[in-house]
C-alpha cells in the first residue's frame, strides 16, 4: 500500500464512519457527537478510536458493532475499535450541527457555552421546566414546555 493509497483509503473510511449514527439518537453521527477520535491504518487493519460517553452506557457496544458493520459493508473487515479514555468525552464535544439535529429530532441538546435556558424542541419556547432528572435513558432528563405543554427529553450536560 503506497502513501497515497493510504490517504485515499483513510478519506473513504472517514466518510463511511461519518455516516455511522448514534444508536440512541439516530439523527446524529458519531462524529457530530464528538466520540470519533481518530482513524489509523496500521499494517493490514483499520483502527478506529472512539471515546466512551457515559461509563457503562449500553450504546457503546452498539456503536462498536455499528462501526464494524458499516465498514464491512464496504468490504473493510480487518477493523479494530479501540476505546480511548483520553480526552474524556464531555457534552461540549457535540458539534453545532449535532446540536441542531438533536433539537430538530425533539431532544433538547445539552446547554451550549453561554446558553442559560433549555429550549423546547417543539415550539422553541424557553419557558421549560424539569419534571424528572431521569428521562427515557440515564443520560436524559424529562422536561416539559410550559407554553405548548409538550414533554421532551433533555440531553444532560456532562463534563
Ligand atoms: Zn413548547
Amino acid at each position: 500500500m503506497t502513501a497515497s493509497d493510504k490517504q485515499l483509503n483513510l478519506a473513504t473510511i472517514e466518510k463511511i464512519l461519518a455516516a455511522v449514527k448514534d444508536p440512541e439518537i439516530p439523527v446524529i453521527s458519531i462524529r457530530d457527537l464528538g466520540i470519533l477520535q481518530g482513524v489509523e491504518i496500521t499494517g493490514d487493519a483499520v483502527v478506529v478510536k472512539i471515546i466512551p460517553t457515559y461509563s457503562g452506557c449500553p450504546a457503546m457496544y452498539a456503536i462498536q458493532s455499528d462501526i464494524k458493520n458499516a465498514l464491512a459493508a464496504h468490504h473493510i473487515t480487518a477493523v479494530k475499535v479501540m476505546l480511548v479514555d483520553d480526552p474524556i468525552w464531555t457534552t461540549d464535544m457535540i458539534s453545532k450541527k449535532g446540536r441542531a439535529a438533536m433539537q430538530a429530532y425533539g431532544i433538547a441538546p445539552p446547554l451550549d457555552v453561554g446558553q442559560k435556558t433549555i429550549k423546547c424542541p417543539q415550539c422553541q419556547s424557553e419557558n421549560t421546566q424539569c419534571i424528572s432528572e431521569f428521562g427515557s435513558t440515564a443520560c436524559k432528563a424529562l422536561y416539559r414546555c410550559e407554553d405548548c405543554l409538550e414533554p421532551f427529553d433533555y440531553f444532560k450536560c456532562h463534563a
